[in-house]
């Protein structure tokens, strides 16, 4: 069956709640175990005495059922082995890379990521020893390899980290061909990269880099998925090889989501199809009025790639869908960006995206602020790009709000 379908009822049983047709939230922090060797069994699942997990469910920091129901869901998207929720993208992204990144260690990442990941990879494992090397999201497959040739010569490459599209400039990374690279490159090296992406653009219907490659997709929870803004977790999807040394340091963190998060999770998911392919359209009139207006220089929406460019090629090989995140570059500079961002009215100036209501923000002022201004010019982030986040709304009002907006630019 598909995911969609799948959202209503799978890893649920009614039968064993009361005959609930929806999970009730377990707000429970303990779990009472029918027998002292059953509590064995589980604990000897939760170290890692014994593979697979806990085979029961046993405290509150290692699972709970709204946690295990949302877990199972979110891997159908991918065709996942498994799923892990998090209290929020950051932690999930932390304890992903903390699990696998030993001191000395190096990543190899594309660029820009998202700002608070390039932070904690630079200063928080940076104290830790950890060097990392990057490589433009748009970069060709012989750049890429070079970049990792570089990385391979100052230590252990533990993590290949990607981010696609990247933020603010949805730029593609061509993860098949990282795939491809990190196989042969480290074919007789004593340790294999594992390949991460961050999949909160597109995930987790017009996406999935798992089945492009990547050995796990790590997701904010808080965007799409969550959807009503109302929300914030993270999850890391992928082979259980690769998310056993995350699960083992979630137990010890307690970075997991909690069961309240986890039941409205499981709300979102029953719409989130709907309400992605219904923001994708919204976006497709929003940017098609956009693109060719006198005061707007470019828009950079995934839908009006050529198929014919580099960009356009992998856009077919990996994405099903365009989207709602883009970038408007205004003609002049800050001060028209700000214009136009003081006069919407319906939509509303916040950052953060994937909501049910559409948002505009200025990166290089907010989100990129803290991004040195030399390394902001390299990236395309200048001081006329205005992010837009497009949700649910009626097509029609978001066009007049832009329309009327723009006049007072
Ligand atoms: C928001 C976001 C994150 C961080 O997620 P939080 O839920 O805010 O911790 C990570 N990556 C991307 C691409 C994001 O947009």
């Amino acid at each position: 069956m598909h995911p969609s379908t799948l959202m209503m009822g799978y890893g649920y049983e009614p039968r064993l709640s009361e005959g609930a047709l929806k999970p009730p939230i377990f707000l429970t922090s303990t779990y009472a175990f029918e027998s002292a060797a059953d509590g064995k069994r589980f604990f000897e699942g939760i170290t890692g005495k014994r593979p697979g997990g806990s085979e029961g469910l046993v405290y509150g920091r290692f699972n709970g059922p709204n946690q295990e129901i949302l877990e199972d869901r979110l891997a159908q998207w991918e065709r996942a082995e498994e799923a892990l929720s998090f209290s929020s993208g950051m932690s999930a992204i932390g304890t992903a890379l903390m699990a696998h990144v030993q001191p000395g260690d190096v990543i190899v990442h594309s660029a820009p990521l998202y700002a608070a990941t390039e932070k904690m990879i630079d200063a928080v494992f940076g104290k830790f020893g950890v060097k990392w090397v990057d490589f433009p999201a748009h970069a060709s497959p012989a750049e890429i390899e070079e970049t990792i040739e570089r990385a391979k010569g100052l230590g252990r490459v533990s993590v290949i980290y990607l981010e696609s599209p990247a933020n603010p400039t949805n730029d593609l990374v061509d993860i098949e061909a990282v795939s491809a690279l990190r196989d042969r490159m480290f074919a007789d090296a004593e340790h294999r990269p594992v390949i991460m992406c961050d999949n909160t653009f597109l995930g987790p219907c017009f996406q999935a880099p798992t089945q492009n490659g990547a050995d796990m997709s790590v997701y904010s929870l808080t965007k799409y998925v969550g959807g009503h803004s109302d929300l914030v977790a993270g999850a890391v999807v992928g082979t259980r090889d690769a998310l056993a040394p995350i699960l083992a340091l979630r137990n010890t963190l307690g970075t997991i989501t909690d069961p309240n998060t986890a039941w409205m999770l499981l709300r979102s998911l029953e719409t989130v199809q709907l309400r992605m392919e219904k923001a994708e359209s919204n976006a497709r009139a929003v940017a098609t009025f956009l693109k060719d207006h006198p005061k707007v220089e470019r828009v950079s929406w995934l839908g009006f790639l050529d198929p014919s460019s580099s960009q356009g090629e992998i856009f077919k090989r990996h994405c099903s869908g365009a989207g709602s995140t883009f970038s408007v570059i205004v003609k002049g500079g800050e001060p028209e960006a700000f214009r136009l961002l003081d006069n919407l009215k319906t939509v509303k100036l916040a950052v953060s995206l994937g909501g049910t209501e559409s948002l505009a923000s200025h990166p290089a002022a907010m989100t990129h602020l803290s991004v040195p201004e030399a390394r902001r010019a390299e990236l395309g982030i200048g001081d006329n790009l205005v992010r837009v986040s497009i949700g649910v709304e009626h097509e029609d009002d978001l066009v007049a709000d832009f329309e009327q907006a723009l006049k007072a630019v």
